[in-house]
């Protein structure tokens, strides 16, 4: 997992890939599946306290902890796995650089 140091990098990184809303793909059915987070945590995919900034296609998921950002990917059609791609501490970008990254959702 790439751990990004900045705004600007997570800019790049989001850049990359065309970002769509959350509801643009449906997590229900991946169950309890887990990811690993940048905090070093597992985190569920559908935990209620993770939340989901945006997705992309083929399957991947932006998530946001109370410590950091995470973009990952899920692999496989009859069992999932998680690929974490890379991570930001929250703290290390400022809520408006976040929505201004995120603003062409
Ligand atoms: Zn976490």
């Amino acid at each position: 997992m790439i751990k990004l140091s900045n705004s600007s990098e997570f800019l790049a990184e989001v850049k990359k890939e065309k970002l769509l809303s959350p509801e643009k793909l449906a997590t229900k059915g991946y169950g309890l599946l887990q990811f690993e987070c940048g905090c070093g945590a597992l985190h569920g995919v559908n935990d209620r306290n993770i939340e989901i900034l945006g997705t992309s296609f083929p399957v991947k998921i932006l998530f946001r902890c109370n410590k950091n950002i995470t973009k990952v990917q899920i692999k496989g059609f009859f069992k999932q796995k998680c690929i974490s791609l890379w991570t930001l501490e929250n703290e290390l970008i400022t809520e408006e650089d976040l929505a201004t990254s995120l603003k062409h959702i």
